[in-house]
């Protein structure tokens, strides 16, 4: 039952009506039986630094911020984590007493998921991560903190993989297609496999993939990607973006309210949302 003491927390983003969010955190608020309550606000491009004062304003008790407005919100918070810092972008605001911090939970999300499922440590691994946009650079970035022993960026662009490559200090470097082949890790952070054009290619050949290998999807929707499946077929071991999509929203409930994230809970929301669209189509 929402009250005057119910606590409201949100999304900004656009486009957002389609975000997974609201459903993973209303089922950890309701799991933890915390009385707060999340919302996705649809906010235009330009208009990030004018949300992040309305949080102030409103009282929100926290904001997850999604493209168009990471960098926005990276300017108009009263201080940023490190990692924040170092990525340029922000996707989750907190208070510290009266002061908003930005912090980039994407990078953390993507290692705890890795360590749920299939339970791999990145420490010691050789990675090769396809695609350096924004989740590209926080995966880039984790890789490297977490004791990977390289880290090689492939991407269509090539400025983007150098700056991306720089994220993960002396073990980063620009990669070619190639280099999946030696990899522990491989990485898909290209939308390449969201279906949004038809005859999209692959982001990597699978001739390049086999068993001993880890491949792991950046893309929840589909929970199986075209490349996933095809390096099941090749005997890696996959994994997609449903964890790492619930693990980074499991941080950003413990820094708004304190407690531990319920994360089973929001995981199986997340899934049954996702089956449920897939039924609906
Ligand atoms: P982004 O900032 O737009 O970056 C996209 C990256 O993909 C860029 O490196 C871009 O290369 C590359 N790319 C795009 N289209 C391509 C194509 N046709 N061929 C080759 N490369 C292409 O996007 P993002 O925010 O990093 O998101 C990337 C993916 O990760 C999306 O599928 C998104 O849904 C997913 N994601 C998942 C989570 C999660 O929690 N599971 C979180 C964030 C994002 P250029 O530099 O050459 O443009």
């Amino acid at each position: 039952m929402i009250s005057g003491e119910t606590r409201l927390a949100a999304v900004i983003g656009r486009p957002i009506r389609h975000s997974l969010s609201p459903v993973i955190l209303n089922a950890a608020f309701d799991a933890a039986g915390l009385d707060w309550r999340f919302v996705a606000l649809d906010v235009a491009p330009g208009d990030g630094a004018a949300a992040i004062r309305a949080t102030r304003t409103l009282g929100l008790g926290g904001l997850s911020v999604t493209m168009p407005h990471k960098a926005d919100a990276h300017d108009a918070v009263d201080e940023t984590t490190a990692v924040a810092a170092e990525l340029g972008a922000v996707n989750c605001v907190f208070w510290r007493g009266d002061r908003l911090v930005g912090d980039n939970t994407d990078g953390a999300g993507f290692l705890d998921a890795l360590a749920e499922d299939p339970g791999i440590d990145v420490a010691g691994l050789r990675c090769v991560v396809v695609g350096a946009g924004g989740a590209g650079r926080a995966v880039v970035r984790a890789l490297g903190a977490a004791g990977a022993i390289e880290v090689a960026v492939v991407n269509r662009s090539p400025e983007p993989a150098h700056r991306a490559a720089a994220l993960a200090g002396a073990v980063g470097r620009v990669g070619a297609p190639q280099d999946a082949a030696g990899a522990d890790l491989v990485v898909n952070a290209t939308p390449l496999g969201m279906g949004l054009v038809a005859g999209e290619p692959l982001p990597l050949d699978p001739a390049l993939l086999r068993e001993g290998q880890v491949v792991a999807d950046l893309i929840y929707h589909p929970r199986v990607t075209p490349l996933l499946a095809a390096a099941a077929d090749r005997g890696a071991r996959t994994t997609g973006g449903l964890g790492m999509l619930v693990h980074q929203a499991a941080h950003a409930f413990a820094r708004w309210t304190g407690a531990d994230a319920p994360v089973a809970a929001m995981a199986a929301a997340a899934r049954d949302e996702l089956d449920r669209r897939v039924t609906d189509r």
